[in-house]
């Protein structure tokens, strides 16, 4: 390559990947970036998701997923202590459970509490007895896409349209013309296999093979400030049901539903009323009638054995792809990782 002339680099996609790659490779002068990305037709996961980053208990040194998610979560720590990005806000998680299956949550929580000794909780919730309190970072996906567009816009060029086809040479065919790359970057979560030219590795196709679709859907609702008086964002964590309130947003959301192997962008509404008839009957919030909630859906790409990728695919292809329920960190240091073999 001509050393005396930028590198041409293209990023397809615009959901957390994209946005903290893009934060990376634009402090490179000898890059031209340019970004593809097309999300009325391709629904982007990361603005239809519940977006909380909490270590739960997570520790390094037990498996290989474990040590990805505890690195990511310090490199996320380390940008929000930084950087103080639009759109993440500090909280609590509280994960809470019942004495039948003390066992499992003891093992992950060692320090835990008892509910009836916190006058919060124990307004707030019935039957439950024990809990965990995780801190946790509240993070409204639009606000923190629009403070990284805001850095990125005049050293990005980003281009509205539908990535058709890239050959072995880095020639792509889009929806918007047709264009040359020196290095392509996929950011394309699920759809990153219908978009790969031959020349990628096996195991990454492997990988690809045996990762999963997986639909989730949640309910969402504005609540009015005066309504719901409390002090910070927080999470009432039910065994795995979620009741989410978000004081920054005053928004209101119950989830979530995990459907493998389904990408229905439509929400499943009878699973949806379990879980809100659950919470209901587990605690004193006056929830707003089901009917008022909107409904929401996203779908996540589980990676095969539940890791994430990101790396090099090919001689001038990468990609970060598989980022599942733990994207709003594994992001962060899969844009880190990448960007230093622009370096
Ligand atoms: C209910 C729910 C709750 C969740 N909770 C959390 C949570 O608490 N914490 C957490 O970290 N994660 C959570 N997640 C997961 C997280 O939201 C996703 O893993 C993440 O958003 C994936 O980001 P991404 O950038 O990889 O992909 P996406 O956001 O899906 O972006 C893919 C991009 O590729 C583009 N694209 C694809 N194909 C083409 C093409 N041919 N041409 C042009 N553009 C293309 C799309 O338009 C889109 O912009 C949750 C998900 C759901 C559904």
């Amino acid at each position: 390559m001509n050393k005396n002339r930028k590198e041409k680099i293209l990023t397809i996609g615009d959901g957390i990947a994209s946005w903290c790659l893009h934060e990376e490779l634009s402090k490179n002068p000898m890059l031209e970036v340019t970004n593809i990305a097309k999300n009325d037709l391709f629904i982007p996961c990361s603005l239809n998701t519940t977006s909380i980053n909490c270590l739960r208990g997570v520790e390094k040194g037990v498996s290989p997923l474990g040590d990805r998610i505890v690195d990511s979560f310090k490199t996320f720590e380390h940008f929000f202590d930084q950087q103080n990005p639009q759109g993440v806000y500090q909280g609590c998680e509280y994960q809470m459970w019942k004495e039948d299956n003390l066992q499992k949550w003891q093992k992950r929580y060692s320090g835990y509490n008892k509910i009836n000794d916190n006058p919060f909780l124990s307004s707030l919730v019935k039957d439950y007895k024990f809990y965990f309190s995780n801190n946790a970072y509240f993070i409204d996906p639009l606000k923190l896409k629009q403070w990284f567009r805001s850095r990125h816009e005049n050293l990005i060029h980003f281009k509205e349209g539908i990535v058709l086809k890239v050959d072995n040479s880095n020639f792509v065919k889009t929806s918007c013309g047709d264009f040359q790359f020196d290095r392509i970057i996929f950011c394309t979560s699920r759809h990153t296999r219908h978009l790969l030219s031959d020349d990628v590795d096996q195991n990454f196709l492997y990988y690809l093979d045996h990762s999963k679709d997986v639909a989730g859907s949640y309910l969402e609702i504005n609540i009015p400030e005066q309504s719901f008086d409390f002090k910070e964002s927080f999470n009432l964590v039910f065994d795995q049901f979620h009741c989410i309130y978000r004081k920054e947003q005053s928004v209101l959301q119950i989830g979530s539903t995990t459907l493998n192997r389904c990408a229905l962008e439509l929400a499943h509404e009878k699973q949806l009323l379990h879980i809100y008839d659950y919470i209901q009957k587990s605690s004193f919030i006056e929830l707003p009638l089901f009917a008022r909630f909107q409904q929401k859906t996203g779908i996540r790409h589980k990676g095969f054995k539940r890791l994430p990728f990101w790396g090099q695919i090919s001689a001038n292809k990468f990609a970060i792809c598989g980022l599942y329920k733990n994207a709003f960190s594994f992001a962060f240091l899969a844009a880190k990782e990448i960007s230093r073999s622009f370096d």
